[in-house]
């Protein structure tokens, strides 16, 4: 369809970026591109939609950076709001925190304490899935309100990192598989 198609057109690898051995996908060329943008945002919010297209989110809530990017429009194309997780000390009201494992060291998450309320049905976007570490932590932060996660939506999951064991029961959309 048309998100796979621009996906694959318009998603450059940039091998040994940020270190040696890693290939990075580099989605800025899409995010350039108004119909290829178009359609991955258009893919995204299938996600948070029924089987008779009607809207099931309260709310999308993206990851930093590039979560913002896709997260604010597939939020407008559900009718819903926008809520962003940031890395430590960027939000400047009380939080929820979460920290997990990287292969060296740690990172965490935060979340304002008020960004979902219990009950909210809510949508996690991100372009790229690769250990799960950071939506894991997400679905952590967005259950510690007392929401509910519908699932989570990226355009690309990187299919021979270990994601799916990360996430357990969470619905996962993905626009592209790669490896
Ligand atoms: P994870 O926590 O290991 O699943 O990594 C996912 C996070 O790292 C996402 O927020 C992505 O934006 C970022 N990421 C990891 N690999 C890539 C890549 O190849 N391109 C762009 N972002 C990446």
């Amino acid at each position: 369809d048309a998100a796979r198609e621009a996906l694959g057109r318009l998603v450059r690898d940039v091998p040994d970026y940020p270190e040696p051995g890693v290939v990075f996908k580099d989605i800025t060329p899409l995010l350039a591109d108004h119909d290829g943008l178009a359609a991955v945002v258009a893919g995204l919010a299938h996600a948070g939609r029924d089987a008779d297209g009607r809207p099931v989110v309260d709310v999308v809530v993206g990851m930093e950076a590039r979560g913002f990017i896709l997260g604010a429009p597939v939020a407008l194309a559900l009718g819903a709001g926008f809520v962003p997780v940031r890395k430590a000390g960027k939000l400047p009201r009380e939080t929820h925190a979460v920290s997990y494992d990287l292969e060296y060291g740690s990172a965490t998450l935060e979340m304002h304490t008020d960004g979902v309320r219990a009950g909210h049905r809510v949508l996690l976007v991100d372009d790229v899935l690769a250990t799960g570490g950071t939506a894991r932590a997400t679905v952590d932060l967005v259950e510690r309100c007392g929401a509910e996660v519908v699932g989570v939506a990226v355009l690309m999951d990187l299919a021979f990192l270990p994601w799916r064991e990360a996430l357990g029961e969470v619905a996962v959309t993905t626009l592209m598989s790669v490896g």
